[in-house]
């Protein structure tokens, strides 16, 4: 009797265990034992292989349900028209600048360079960098179905938005198959937690193979790969969003940089936009002076469609694999990253991990290899933590640009917090 419980609580600790810590351990035994095992280790990786097919198993249907999804799910945005176009052209450039300063600061700083992995699977092969033209014209399927049974993921996109915006047009007609776009999305968000479940163990087969054969040459690399990301978060929101708020919101950047603190640190620790969206509200109606009627409208469509610290964490680890993995990227996959990424960031759903999913459709759509996902989900709930910082940071942001154009930022609130400073010295 004693036994059994001895063996319940070794089990239960296992199970009690946070999914990233989890990985975190994968990460670590993996490395010991490729360091032990060397070359050998090679046998673990089919773990590690399971766990990537797996992945790659949810990243159609998850694409293409959860897109149709968001779009459908902002119709709001129609009601509300001025004011949703003004927040969807603001999340969509902000995003679009977060991976290009990921992207520049990865090609500053080569955090990939020197490691000389070699490619076992989506071979290079085949990449005759197509031109941009021909990119815009392929993002057209004359098929969906095929595009589907392919894989074509700029082409799925572009079919799943065109179809969210149908079903949003026939009104209540289109009803029963928006549910089932729904329920079909919500059932993809299962499975992804399902198969995140494999992420310790996929991670440790992994890690064993790549440390035994590169040795620990991996782990500085990585290390780089943090601070690059963490270098990028910074400069997005004391630079970026600070220049932002005083350029075009003609406002003093202090009262957000200090209201903004809460909710980020709740962010950093849950790693959830969406979970953090309580926290979100209360600082922008409290501490910014935003009305009710935008904050509470502006914010969840933020915390679903905008991923500016996502996307710039998918521009540093996609050029980091292709550095890595020594392939070189031409103008038109830069694009390509930069749309991908932007356009994905609207089915990324605001919960830890996902954007680590989403990496994985950056990477097939570019031809980059899936096996880089591996080494950089070690890593991932670090990243993670500053990435849902910078959403969540940039849904407020926004929020009170939208506030201010539409005259509903109460500016004595919004400034109260750093007159009382100023009143205190
Ligand atoms: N955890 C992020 C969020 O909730 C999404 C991601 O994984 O990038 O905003």
């Amino acid at each position: 009797m004693p036994q059994t419980q001895v063996n319940d609580s070794r089990t239960g600790f296992w199970s009690r265990l946070a999914l990233w810590k989890k990985i975190m351990v994968g990460m670590v035994l993996g490395v010991a034992a490729g360091a032990i095992m060397g070359p050998d280790a090679e046998m673990l990786k089919p773990i590690g292989t399971l766990f990537i097919n797996a992945i790659k198993m949810l990243i159609v249907p998850l694409v293409f349900c959860s897109l149709v999804v968001g779009v459908t799910s902002m119709q709001d945005t129609r009601k509300m028209g001025r004011i949703g176009i003004k927040s969807v052209a603001l999340y969509l450039c902000t995003t679009a600048a977060a991976i290009s300063i990921g992207l520049g600061l990865a090609t500053l700083f080569t955090p990939g360079e020197g490691l000389n992995m070699a490619i076992t699977e989506t071979a290079a092969a085949g990449k005759e960098a197509p031109t941009l033209v021909q990119t815009l014209l392929n993002m057209i399927p004359k098929n969906p179905v095929s595009a589907l049974a392919a894989g074509n993921i700029l082409q799925i996109i572009v079919f799943a938005l065109g179809l969210g915006i149908a079903l949003t047009l026939c009104g209540e007609k289109a009803e029963p198959a928006i549910k089932l776009f729904e329920s079909l999305a919500e059932a993809m968000y299962k499975l992804t937690e399902m198969v995140m479940k494999l992420a310790p163990y996929g991670v440790f087969g992994l890690m064993a193979w790549v440390s035994g054969k590169y040795g620990m040459d991996i782990l500085l690399p990585l290390i780089k790969v943090i601070v690059v990301v963490y270098i990028g978060c910074l400069i997005h929101v004391l630079v970026f969003y600070s220049g932002l708020i005083s350029v075009l919101g003609r406002l003093n950047p202090m009262p957000y940089l200090k209201g903004l603190l809460n909710p980020a640190a709740v962010a950093f620790t849950t790693t959830s936009s969406s979970g953090t969206l309580p926290a979100t509200i209360k600082a922008a109606q409290e501490e910014m002076g935003v009305s009710k009627s935008i904050s509470s409208f502006i914010l969840p469509l933020g915390a679903t469609i905008n991923m500016d610290g996502t996307a710039l964490y998918q521009g540093v680890c996609a050029l980091f694999i292709a550095q890595a993995f020594g392939i070189d990227l031409s103008m038109s996959d830069y694009i390509l990253i930069i749309m991908t990424s932007t356009l994905a960031s609207i089915g990324t759903a605001g919960v830890p991990g996902a954007g680590l999913i989403m990496l994985s459709l950056v990477l097939t759509t570019v031809g980059l290899p899936i096996e880089g996902l591996a080494i950089v989900a070690g890593i991932d709930r670090i990243l993670d933590m500053a990435r849902t910082s910078v959403n969540v940071c940039g849904d407020l942001m926004v929020t009170i640009l939208v506030g201010k154009s539409e005259n509903e930022l109460d500016e004595s609130v919004y400034n109260a917090s750093t007159e009382a400073d100023t009143a205190s010295v």
